[in-house]
């Protein structure tokens, strides 16, 4: 038997079992030794009968004496029940509408039962245990007498059958298992090796191996994947892509025309960028910044540095309207500028433009210099003359394979991705390991921090009295829903049933109107660009508003509901308002009732700053989908999570920085035991892979 055979090789699996165990993504032995115990239970203890009381939770190990159904007609299902006796007193065991499980009883057998002991009419029974039956008198020494591993299962299979089948691959295959940390790595952080950490994952001696277990598979998880990334990045270096050239001139003069002065970290930054630009090497770079960061106008000069070397720019973002703005806002900005004698030429490209083969003709013949679009983009028949620098906004909006589609529309183009959910710097450093990453510090000038404040549900109307206050003084508003229907499933508000009601009544004599994503692409361009040039006075919306929109003048707003967002979502909303110079406000309203929609409104209140936010949000629900670990498409931490595990997270990365400094390709021999574990987890093409 070896790792790689077929499960079905496997004593007791035949093709039937081994559908079973596909379903569960088992198809090798190796497969199902990395298939993990979700938990545990610690049945070191048989208990005796005669000891038991109410309340605990016991295991036992008892013969059946006694057994019997019946039907309960006030129920309405059937009851089973055994009375099993060890010696020192007898039992009931009892389930509830298991009526199978009438067959699987005999008198004589021995049965191991696991469960909490209840009360009913005055007698202590277990009522529906977890059992084993322990055949011919065969202890079942998995299931008792020691800590036991719980597996997901999936129908027809069972734990029991599920932890003999590991038990077995472990005892005839776990000492092929190759280890894949180095020996000075293991010893220098003591580190079980490799076999020792699978047989106590499984089978753990006692909790204390299980946890060393745990942590070295963690280290392992998480020190692969950072040689990979990095990895990925080196090589990507090694491989040449056409330098653009960078104009110094041409830059001070754009910054000449800029209404404003850029800020020394977007100086910074736009400095790092043009370094990559110049480069014969691909650029791959992160750019991070909290909403309002200022962001765009970086990646603007960019593009027009791009532009200025002879390349197209595809600017790829998630919405319509976000297009839209940005288009509006380039073409505003280059009015009157000229390169090299000529117009720079923007186009936009969505799924709704009207003249779109016109403008895919322009785009494949070279007429076009910057295209902004959507997914439109991504279409087959989107195909550049020259492109030369892909910029990807609010990039966890899309997907890997999106992404990277993008930069399939040419050879080795730069990529620069942006991100407004931004992550800790370690966190970052290692998920993004393959990027070179840049963060805008702080906010323009001028900016005034936004107040938020929590309403009850009875202030409704104070909040409606605020925000015309507002109003009066020639500020406009947005008004923030979770939903746009209403739905009776679920007990919120709308934005299309309150919208009449906010119209008619409420704002009476404003002017509003709503925004939402199952609006036509030209409705809700013609409803933004009202808004923007203050034709509206309330937008009343969905989480649309989540991305990007850049409205100054709209200084207050009012998410209704908001324990239904999430606390990242909570903040890119905020970040909508306190653009501008006015005092901005932010008022929320919602029911905060479990604890962690407490936490998560408190954390909201009192901070203002997106990485802390981040931070919050990452202590309160784990690594969840802040950062999507999908990011490279590549690994899912099986074992480990990279928001619990900081520390092992910033050790692992150490190490694969040093190791990749000393042996870039892993080419010497003590390396080896690596590159063939990644060879073994990831396919070979991964070590070359640059996309
Ligand atoms: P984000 O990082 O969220 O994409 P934006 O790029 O939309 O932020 O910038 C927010 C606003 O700040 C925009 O209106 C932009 O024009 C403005 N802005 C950007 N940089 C500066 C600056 N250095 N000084 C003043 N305003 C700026
Ligand atoms: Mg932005």
């Amino acid at each position: 038997m070896k790792l790689t055979d077929s499960i079905r090789y496997l004593k007791g699996i035949g093709p039937k079992k081994a559908i079973l165990f596909e379903r569960l993504d088992i198809k090798t032995a190796e497969d199902i030794l990395f298939y993990f115990p979700y938990r545990y239970e610690d049945r070191r203890e048989i208990s005796k009968i005669k000891d038991l009381k109410e309340d605990g939770i016991y295991l036992i190990k008892a013969d059946i004496i006694a057994l019997g159904s019946r039907y309960s007609f006030k129920k309405r299902f059937d009851i089973v029940t055994i009375v099993v006796d060890d010696g020192t007193g007898r039992i009931d065991c009892v389930w509830f509408n298991q009526s199978y499980l009438k067959k699987s009883f005999k008198i004589g057998q021995r049965i191991i039962t696991y469960g909490k002991l209840t009360i009913f009419k005055g007698k202590l029974q277990f009522s529906n245990p977890e059992f084993e039956l322990i055949d011919n008198g065969n202890d079942d020494s998995l299931s008792a007498g020691r800590i036991v591993p719980i597996y997901s299962l999936t129908q027809g299979l069972t734990q029991r059958f599920l932890r003999r089948t590991i038990k077995h691959t472990l005892d005839k295959c776990s000492f092929q298992f190759r280890e894949s940390l180095p020996y000075s790595l293991r010893s220098k952080y003591n580190l079980y090796n490799s076999v020792s950490s699978l047989l106590n994952l499984h089978y753990p001696k006692d909790f204390v191996s299980l946890e060393q277990a745990k942590r070295r598979l963690s280290f392992e998880e998480f020190f692969i994947f950072q040689v990979v990334l990095l990895l990925r990045k080196i090589n990507k270096k090694l491989i040449k892509a056409k330098p653009h050239v960078v104009d110094r001139d041409l830059i001070k003069k754009i910054l000449r025309f800029l209404p404003f002065d850029l800020t020394q970290s977007q100086k910074q930054v736009l400095g790092q960028i043009t370094g990559d630009l110049r480069r014969n090497s691909a650029m791959y770079r992160l750019l991070q910044g909290d909403v309002g960061s200022g962001k765009t106008i970086v990646a603007f000069i960019a593009a027009l540095v791009a532009v200025n070397s002879g390349s197209q720019v595809a600017f790829l973002v998630p919405t319509e309207i976000l297009a839209r703005q940005h288009y509006d806002k380039f073409n505003n900005f280059i009015k009157g500028m000229l390169f090299n004698k000529k117009k720079v030429k923007i186009s936009i490209l969505t799924s709704s433009v009207s003249n779109k083969a016109m403008i895919l003709k322009k785009l494949s013949a070279g007429k076009i210099d910057i295209i902004i679009g959507t997914h439109a983009l991504l279409s087959d028949d989107a195909v550049f003359k020259s492109l030369g620098l892909v910029v990807i906004d609010e990039q966890h909006k899309f997907g890997v394979g999106q992404r990277a589609f993008l930069a399939k529309k040419a050879l080795n183009p730069d990529v620069l991705v942006m991100s407004a959910t931004p992550i800790p710097r370690t966190m970052a450093l290692t998920l993004y390991a393959d990027m070179d990453i840049s963060a805008i510090e702080g906010f323009p000038p001028g900016r005034r921090p936004v107040s938020t404040k929590l309403f009850n549900q009875d202030q409704q109307n104070d909040a409606y009295v605020f925000i015309k206050k507002e109003l009066d003084k020639g500020r406009q508003a947005y008004i923030v829903f979770p939903a746009i229907e209403d739905t009776s499933s679920m007990q919120i508000m709308s934005a299309k049933s309150m919208f009449g009601e906010l119209k008619k009544n409420v704002f009476n004599g404003y002017r509003l109107a709503l925004l939402h994503g199952r609006l036509n692409n030209k409705e809700q361009t013609l409803i933004m660009k009202k808004f923007h040039n203050h034709k509206i006075d309330i937008l009343v919306s969905t989480t649309i508003l989540e991305v990007g929109i850049d409205v100054k003048n709209a200084s207050v707003m009012f998410i209704e509901d908001a324990h239904r967002f999430g606390l990242s979502q909570l903040h890119q909303l905020r970040g909508r308002i306190g653009r501008g110079v006015y005092d901005s406000h932010c008022l929320v309203m919602g029911k905060f009732d479990s604890p962690i929609s407490k936490q998560r409104i408190k954390a909201f209140l009192e901070n203002q700053d997106g990485f802390k936010i981040a931070q919050i949000d990452l202590e309160i629900r784990g690594q969840g989908d802040i950062f999507g670990l999908d990011q490279h498409g590549i690994l899912q931490f099986k074992m480990s999570d990279p928001s619990k595990q900081i520390d092992l997270l910033r050790m692992a990365r150490q190490e694969a920085v040093k190791l990749l400094e000393i042996d870039p390709q892993l080419e010497k021999k003590e390396n080896h035991i690596i590159k063939n574990a990644i060879i073994r987890r990831y396919s070979e093409c991964v070590l070359r892979q640059v996309d």
